[in-house]
């Protein structure tokens, strides 16, 4: 083996050996496992699962999934059958829903091999499971049902749920584990959806007597004791994202991203820096040049000026350096980015240095806000240069 390290797409997600690597992310498992416990206060009586689908949200899968099982934590969700396969390599006990559903009957082995449960969100999905579903000792493969109830994404209708459940009762086809369901505007409180589905689903889960029923992403946590049934199902808070719009976010900050400085440059007045000369010097500029770009997942949209369609922060993106906030100068480029570090005077910034791009001191909201995105993007978008380290968890 090279004596460098490369990326490896492997399940250690070590990344790049950090002193060849041009950004590094660091993942707090400590406040990961803070955020489940305060998660799992705020939704007592009810259990709390972990949804760890797109790699942990960019963070990765293999380590913040055992972190969770070891603070407890016994069920999971994935998006796709691959992740589901992925994660049972790490945690060979734990329960693993597959939010996509089955499919097709090509991919059912791959959950009967796995012990992957399907999350059943059609008719379709239904038949499928039911023709497959036996195994060998002659008992039907659990599953979770989906309803929808007003996300029009995946789920039976309320009266498709209702046909399964009275059919389900005679037959014994299939052995349901969970029904649930899952909100569209669980951040925004007062939005009159919420109530709406909360209803409907109350409804539906009373077919399903005995079964546990799950309702409420990391949002709906918030919204109170009446969404929380029996498993919640939360994803971004976990992270340190904010769960709701508005107010303090109660989540600690799990993620940090850092960049490299390459080069530290003096700009006079009146110059320009990067693509398209849109950052013009209003006076004599330091500039530190990051490596770290939108290849990275440091989105273009962050730039100081010369993107269109941007939205929400007008000011752009900022980084963080010996305890000042520095605004990116001119566009993100697709392996450096420019920041202004003339504020922290002549001897602030030198190579070698690293500048977070959110973190602690940049919450990765903001850093989201500034690209014109929200903190779920910004986390799954991030790319495979980093140096990933892991700090925390208990092993
Ligand atoms: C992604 C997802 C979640 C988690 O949502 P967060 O907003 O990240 O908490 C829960 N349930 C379903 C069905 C999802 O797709």
């Amino acid at each position: 083996m090279s004596e460098w390290k490369t990326f490896t797409h492997d399940a250690a997600h070590d990344g790049v050996d950090p002193r060849i690597a041009g950004g590094r992310l660091t993942v707090d498992l400590d406040a990961l496992v803070e955020n489940y416990r305060l998660l799992q206060r705020r939704a007592a009586p009810a259990r709390v699962a972990g949804v760890v689908k797109a790699d942990a949200y960019g963070l990765g899968a293999s380590r913040v999934g055992p972190a969770l099982w070891r603070a407890g934590c016994r069920t999971f969700f994935v998006a796709l059958p691959q992740e589901g396969i992925e994660l049972r390599a790490a945690l060979p006990q734990a329960d693993i829903y597959v939010l996509n559903g089955t499919f097709g009957p090509e991919a059912a082995p791959a959950f009967a091999a796995h012990r992957l449960m399907p999350v059943l969100g059609s008719q379709a999905d239904i038949s499928c499971w039911e023709a497959f579903g036996w195994n060998d000792g002659g008992t039907p493969r659990p599953c979770a049902i989906h309803v929808d109830t007003g996300m029009n994404r995946l789920g039976l209708t309320p009266e498709e749920a209702h046909a399964f459940a009275t059919d389900n009762a005679l037959t014994g086809a299939l052995t349901p584990r969970l029904v649930m369901s899952h909100l569209a505007c669980g951040d925004d409180a007062g939005h009159p959806l919420n109530r709406r589905q909360r209803e409907s689903f109350q409804a539906v889960s009373r077919l399903f007597d005995g079964i546990e029923s799950s309702l409420s992403n990391s949002a709906g946590i918030f919204l109170g004791p009446d969404f929380a049934f029996d498993l919640a199902r939360p994803g971004i808070a976990l992270y340190g994202g904010q769960p709701f719009d508005g107010g303090d976010n109660p989540m600690r900050a799990v993620a940090t991203l850092e960049a490299r400085v390459v080069q530290v440059r003096r700009a006079r007045a009146g110059e320009t820096a990067s693509y398209g000369a849109h950052g013009v010097l209003s006076r004599d500029t330091v500039i530190a040049v990051v490596s770290t770009g939108y290849a990275d997942g440091y989105h273009r949209a962050s730039s100081f000026a010369g993107v269109p369609l941007r939205r929400a922060v007008p000011a752009g993106g900022h980084g963080f350096v010996h305890g000042r906030r520095v605004p990116v100068l001119g566009r993100v480029t697709m392996d450096l980015t420019l920041f202004d570090v003339t504020d922290l005077g002549p001897e602030g910034v030198t190579v070698g240095d690293w500048i977070e791009l959110f973190g602690h001191n940049v919450p990765v909201d903001e850093a989201a806000a500034a690209a014109g995105t929200i903190s779920y993007e910004m986390l799954t978008s991030l790319g495979r240069r980093y140096h990933r380290r892991y700090v925390g968890g208990d092993g």
